[in-house]
């Protein structure tokens, strides 16, 4: 029986998917391509064997193309994935995170792939804080230890249901900053720019630019703590705006004064960044450093105020920019 894979859907919760569809139950199903044993949903994401995707193309009609295109193998966002562990400690990250309510909403419910990256913390359809870990046990989904005809919406340890983990609040700013990142690295990603190698080494670091975490990295850090992490990022880059004399400052004027549109905001943020790796290249002394906080600042306060100008007549909006 062949099932079809769902919209962001990443490889390991498709093949889950269909191994229970054909009465196996996941890892006996992954052990025919070499993949029974360990954390084989994060393995076979980050580095499938070299013939599984004709062995699935083979057998369930889908082009290896989009097969390939459900892992996480994308160089230059590998930096910010959540690291693979085997124990689930409080105070440190879990591979992957999930949003209980579209568990509930899907059919047959499935993992996202932008819920195994760090820069994630909420869910940008229904605006509750994501989770790392099962609420009743406090493990991390470990659906790969499943030996069951068990879905991947039922913890693995306990058997609780994960749709019913309860909601988690995340203020507004904090998700318009999350969004305005996740456009910029989509906008660099899309026109294969190497500003997103430099982008993505700054965003590991903005636990240091926040003071927390005692100097770990982003993708070290739990989703609790990388929500508060967003929040005061978003409260503090408020009241810095318009501060110092230098380019930056210039450009966050402009842009927190322009209210052109959602894209051209990320194409003159994008091209700040060129310039910027531009001048770095060939400057014999380097120029003053771009203020990270403060530009994303600028740009979600320039999306909000747009925003709220076109608020309730403009239904092409992205529903978390109106929050
Ligand atoms: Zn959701
Ligand atoms: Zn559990």
């Amino acid at each position: 029986m062949v099932v079809n894979p769902q919209p962001d859907e990443l490889l390991s919760s498709w093949v889950h998917r269909l191994s229970i569809a054909n009465g196996v139950a996941p890892r006996a199903f992954t052990g025919e391509f070499g993949l029974g044993g360990g954390m084989w949903s994060a393995r076979l994401d980050l580095r499938p064997p070299r013939d599984v995707a004709s062995w699935l193309g083979a057998r369930t009609g889908k082009a290896r193309e989009a097969i390939m295109a459900m892992t996480m193998m994308d160089e230059a966002l590998r930096p910010l994935l959540l690291p693979l562990r085997e124990t689930a400690r409080r105070s440190r990250s879990n591979w992957l995170q999930y949003c209980a309510s579209c568990l509930a909403d899907d059919r047959v419910p499935y993992f996202r792939r932008s819920w195994r990256l760090a820069s994630r913390i909420s869910c940008f359809r229904h605006g509750c804080g994501l989770r790392d870990r099962c609420p009743a046990c406090r493990g991390g989904i470990a659906h790969f230890t499943q030996k069951d005809l068990i879905s991947q919406h039922v913890c693995a340890r306990c058997n609780f249901d994960l749709r019913d983990s309860a909601k988690i609040p995340v203020e507004a700013a904090a998700r318009r900053l999350e969004r305005s990142i996740d456009d910029i690295c989509k906008a660099e990603l899309a026109k294969s720019s190497s500003a997103i190698y430099e982008w993505v080494a700054r965003l590991r670091r903005v636990p240091v630019v926040a003071g927390l975490g005692s100097g770990r990295t982003l993708t070290n850090l739990p989703t609790s703590s990388r929500i508060r992490c967003f929040q005061l990022l978003a409260q503090r880059a408020d009241g810095r705006l318009i501060v110092a004399e230098n380019t930056a400052v210039i450009w966050r004027r402009e842009i927190a004064q322009n209210a052109g549109d959602h894209h051209g905001l990320i194409a003159r943020f994008v091209e700040f960044i060129d310039e910027r790796e531009g001048s770095l290249r060939s400057a014999r002394v380097q120029p003053p450093d771009v203020d990270l906080t403060g530009l994303l600042a600028a740009y979600a306060r320039a999306i909000d105020r747009r925003s709220r100008e076109r608020r309730g007549h403009d239904a092409g909006w992205p529903e978390t920019m109106a929050a």
